[in-house]
């Protein structure tokens, strides 16, 4: 099956509402092209040099999201054209978001990746930490970046309850932390290729799926 096809098929499972980040990390510029020119504008990458390669390679209308771990050092490689990065777990990596994106007149949305599975070397916050830094107005402070939201990953499992529970603990931390933030704090970026349709029956707006549009790659 082509490219656009799988990402035609994955579409049409998606409620309306639910935004679809095709994650092209590893995969060539080829690649991405044949999903854009099928009508994907939205991608996902997770190494910054990486994602800005394939900006300056690729169609100035496509929307690229930074999905994965990002250290404070990488963020000026995209924050000259990121949209959204998803990925952010520390009030030292928003700071250096909200100075970078300053620097380039931007605004940048991002979202709050929490921890919630159960392997420990996940990232993300812990959300007790993060509550008490948005309770103390922590976020109030950064003009060039917009909180829209949160995300997560779920624990590496073939066990749909225990899945099931991730899914349903980042719900319950957005609807927590979302009268803290504005209108725009609408995100819930969660689901991937084994456990997407799970993730939208839980209340996803945004999914990140690679290897079941793009096939296999060899790092994460
Ligand atoms: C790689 C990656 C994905 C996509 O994973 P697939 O299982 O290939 O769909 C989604 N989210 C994050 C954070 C990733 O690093």
């Amino acid at each position: 099956m082509s490219i656009t096809s799988k990402i035609n098929e994955i579409r049409s499972t998606l409620p309306a509402g639910v935004t679809l980040v095709a994650v092209s990390k590893t995969h060539p510029v080829e690649a991405i092209r044949e999903a854009y020119d099928g009508g994907q504008r939205i991608f996902g990458e997770s190494r910054p040099q990486e994602l800005k390669a394939k900006y300056e390679a690729l169609p100035r209308d496509i929307e690229w999201h930074m999905i994965g771990h990002l250290q404070t050092n990488k963020v000026k490689y995209i924050a000259p054209f990121v949209s959204m990065i998803h990925s952010v777990d520390s009030l030292r990596l928003m700071e250096v978001i909200d100075r970078e994106a300053r620097k380039c007149d931007r605004t940048i949305d991002c979202l709050l990746e929490i921890h919630v599975a159960r392997e420990q070397s996940k990232t993300g916050w812990k959300y007790a930490d993060l509550l008490a830094e948005v309770r103390r107005g922590a976020f109030a402070q950064f003009g060039n970046v917009r909180v829209r939201g949160v995300m997560c990953i779920a624990t590496n499992t073939e066990d749909e309850a225990v899945v099931r529970a991730d899914f349903e603990r980042l719900v319950e931390y957005r609807n927590e932390l979302a009268p803290h933030f504005g209108e725009a704090f609408n995100v819930v970026s969660m689901g991937m290729s084994d456990d997407y349709p799970l993730a939208v029956e839980c209340g996803s707006t945004m999914v990140r799926v690679g290897s079941k549009i793009f096939g296999y790659r060899n790092y994460l």
